[in-house]
């Protein structure tokens, strides 16, 4: 597979890497078989998190002997300095090594959470002392918030961004991927699949690699996903006509009720984490089912609820989306989905 250059981290990557976040669903003997399956058709970037619950363990057993010719990135969402200190100790641990090639500060989507990384004695400079003392051997951001996204790569603070891209959300193209090139900041494409909606991987992977200086990390939970994606990127990568109309049919389609997570729409009079709940289908995709019904989207759903009716997010969305029926509709599924998954594992 052919590699690239991550931006100034000089880091030469698998033009495809691998997101470790659908390994949680699977056993851990197939959740190892699919990180081997990526090195061996020479995927060499790895990514997790220490919110993926047992993504880094998993993925540490899969690398292991193998450690050197694997570049491993994780992440945190610590706040304080006690939580990363305490996150990277146990990233380190769960991954068997001891470095890790690319640490990144975990969804910084406003102004407070970049403003307590990058302040003086914040927890950038935290991280800084664990990259001179060999732990961390570069330092990178991620964020859903185009804004915030601009804000860090523009900083020189960090030395990549992940951010998500794909055909549907694209606002990336324009601006961001420019000004990541003029500073050298690596880019990584998170959701590039648009966390699940899109079903076509064949355009929407000929999308992404008409941008040969970016990394996509598809969430990969079965060996024959990661097969077809690498399929598509050796025998036909190039978009053809027919392609293009189709992507046009596509984002046609999605776009009347297409959530781009940009969180605009916020703040909510009921405090509901609208996106969470806007995108609720591609969360079932992604994560184990007693996460699923039970965890952060459990409460999203409970909050939504609490709807007030007062339309303040619709006048805000740069997407016109009818905010409140998706929420009601979103609600309902959920209902009926978890009823039957209560029903199969016989809880009461
Ligand atoms: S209409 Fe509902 S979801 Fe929208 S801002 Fe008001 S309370 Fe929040
Ligand atoms: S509902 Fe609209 S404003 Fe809110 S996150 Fe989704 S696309 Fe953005």
């Amino acid at each position: 597979m052919q590699k690239i250059r991550l931006g100034r981290t000089g880091m030469i990557v698998s033009q495809l890497g691998f997101g470790g976040i659908p390994i949680q669903r699977d056993t851990e003997d197939e959740a190892i078989a699919v990180v081997r399956r990526c090195l061996e058709l020479g995927i060499n970037y790895i990514d997790t998190a220490n919110g993926y619950t047992t993504s880094e363990e998993r993925i540490g057993k899969a690398v292991a002997g193998k450690r050197e010719k694997v570049i491993i990135a994780t992440k945190t969402g610590g706040r304080t300095r006690e939580e990363v200190e305490k996150h990277l100790d146990l990233s380190l641990k769960r991954l068997q090594t001891g470095y890790i090639d690319l640490y990144q500060f975990h969804g910084v989507n406003n102004d407070k959470h970049y403003n307590a990384i990058v302040e003086p004695d914040g927890l950038l400079s935290f991280v800084e002392k664990a990259k001179k003392a060999g732990k961390i051997r570069h330092i990178g951001i991620t964020s859903h918030q185009i804004d915030m996204a601009k804000r860090a790569v523009a900083s020189d603070l960090f030395e990549t961004i992940m951010f998500p891209f794909n055909f549907v959300t694209d606002e990336a193209a324009t601006e961001l991927i420019p000004l990541a090139r003029q500073h050298d900041v690596g880019f990584i494409v998170m959701k590039p699949l648009a966390g699940g909606m899109l079903d076509n991987a064949r355009i929407a992977f000929k999308y992404l690699f008409q941008f040969p200086d970016v990394v996509p990390i598809p969430g990969i939970e079965k060996v024959h996903e990661i097969e077809e994606i690498v399929g598509i990127l050796e025998n036909s990568p190039l978009m053809t006509a027919a392609d293009k109309a189709e992507m046009t049919r596509m984002r046609n389609e999605l776009g009347k009720e297409f959530c781009h997570r940009c969180d605009y729409c916020q703040p909510c009079t009921a405090e509901i984490p609208i996106s969470t709940v806007m995108t609720s289908p591609s969360f079932a995709k992604r994560l184990p089912e007693e996460r699923f019904y039970t965890d952060m989207i459990a409460k999203a759903m409970e909050a939504a609820g609490k709807c007030v009716d007062c339309g303040k997010c619709e006048e805000r969305c740069p997407y016109k989306l009818p905010i409140r029926q998706v929420l009601k509709d979103r609600i309902e599924w959920y209902d009926n989905k978890k009823k039957e998954y209560f029903a199969r594992k016989g809880i009461s």
